[in-house]
């Protein structure tokens, strides 16, 4: 599908699925081939080489992951996209393919868990120097980019607390010394927020979370251009952390519905924002969507809505958390997020439970807070939830 031609709801239903592969079917099938046949070598060879379009070997492309990977490109506007098993293997295959001894990186501290492990705990042994700024100091940022620097690393808005990065400031100040700026979009999704608009040279997913949306698949997907995506994709074909056809399908499917959900998921988080931000035993709400959040003006002007993820503090100590989230009925209490259920936990005891709580302090997360991804239920009901939740403290 042509880039841009259409808006994002059509995109998500009909990018990479206009050229149905098998039979008449009115959706793109699930092609459990490990391998393509060919009788004709001379075919077979062109394909190998790359002169002809098709299809080899799946841990290279398969039809069905194939048709995933234009369903991202597309939404994201890129030239080009490659999909992986999970979202922690498009993040580690984009970093090992551009980061070697000697190359230094600038990011931020608020990065995805698995993230700032790959930054803290990996990188040092391959000698590559890594500096995390505070998330959302961009002077800082901007200062640690200019003295020199190979790839800018970026997550907007952050776990837990939504804080916001000005994608396009920094993609500028990248761009100056040459370095490749790339952008985990999971939390926005490419219905909110495209990265490569904004001046990114690459945006990366965790397709498990909102893309999938229904917590049954786990992927990763990369888009970009043309010349950045190959050197990633050979380096992915080569270390195998493919994604096969079964999750490729799974995430399509979810992806069909993807605008119709964050929709949903966007109004109904802006208003249980604004509700937990009245309610006197919350004590703070972080959500970008908020004018009152410190990240608010940025967001309003790279993001066209301000997502499903929402975290809020009760006016208290952690025994609040354990007395407040298991008498809620319309919640998972897990570690995922991005479902068409409602999903929550605290930062304490989940994403953040390495870390002390001066280390959590430290990253103004509260160890009253709680971390609120919303599903597409009825925003009444969840409202209610929580206020019969609130009751109970
Ligand atoms: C979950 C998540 C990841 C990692 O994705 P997996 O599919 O679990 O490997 C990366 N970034 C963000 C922002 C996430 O929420």
């Amino acid at each position: 599908m042509e880039n841009k031609k259409y808006n994002k709801a059509t995109e998500a239903v009909w990018a990479g699925e206009d050229n149905p592969y098998f039979k008449e079917a009115v959706t793109t099938p699930i092609v459990n081939s490990v391998a393509f046949a060919y009788n004709d070598l001379d075919k077979w060879y062109d394909i190998s080489v790359g002169k002809e379009d098709g299809f080899i070997y799946s841990r290279n492309t398969n039809p069905t992951v194939a048709s995933l990977e234009e369903k991202i490109r597309v939404l994201e506007g890129a030239e080009a996209a490659t999909a992986f098993a999970t979202g922690m293997a498009a993040i580690s295959n984009t970093l090992f393919t551009f980061l070697k001894p000697g190359k230094r990186v600038v990011s931020v501290k608020d990065t995805y868990g698995g993230t700032s492990k790959l930054f803290l705990d990996f990188f040092p042994d391959y000698q590559v120097d890594i500096k995390l700024c505070e998330t959302g100091d961009h002077e800082e940022m901007e200062m640690e980019i200019a003295k020199g620097c190979d790839l800018v690393y970026l997550e907007t808005p952050t776990n837990p607390t939504l804080k916001i990065v000005d994608i396009k400031r920094i993609a500028l100040a990248a761009k100056k010394v040459g370095a490749i700026v790339v952008v985990d979009n999971t939390f926005a999704t490419p219905i909110n927020q495209n990265p490569l608009s904004l001046g990114a040279d690459l945006v990366l997913h965790s397709a498990t979370k909102y893309l999938c949306g229904h917590s049954d698949a786990m992927g990763g997907l990369l888009a970009g251009s043309k010349e950045l995506v190959q050197k990633v994709f050979h380096f992915r074909e080569i270390n195998g952390a493919s994604l096969q056809a079964d999750p490729a399908y799974m995430i399509a499917r979810g992806m069909k519905t993807l605008e119709l959900r964050v929709s949903r998921q966007n109004e109904s988080a802006m208003k249980i924002a604004r509700y937990l931000k009245a309610h006197s035993k919350v004590s703070d709400v972080f959500y970008p969507g908020l004018e009152t959040h410190i990240g608010h003006d940025i967001a309003k002007s790279q993001m066209r809505g301000f997502g499903g993820m929402l975290s809020f503090a009760l006016d208290g100590g952690y025994d609040l958390v354990e007395k407040f989230l298991p008498s809620l009925k319309l919640v998972h209490l897990a570690a995922s997020l991005g479902s068409v259920s409602t999903l929550a936990g605290p930062p304490r005891t989940t994403s953040h439970v390495e870390l002390t709580e001066a280390q959590r302090a430290h990253l103004g997360i509260p160890e009253s807070l709680i971390r609120y991804s919303v599903g597409i239920e009825s925003v009444d009901d969840l409202l209610q939830d929580l206020e019969d939740g609130l009751k109970k403290i």
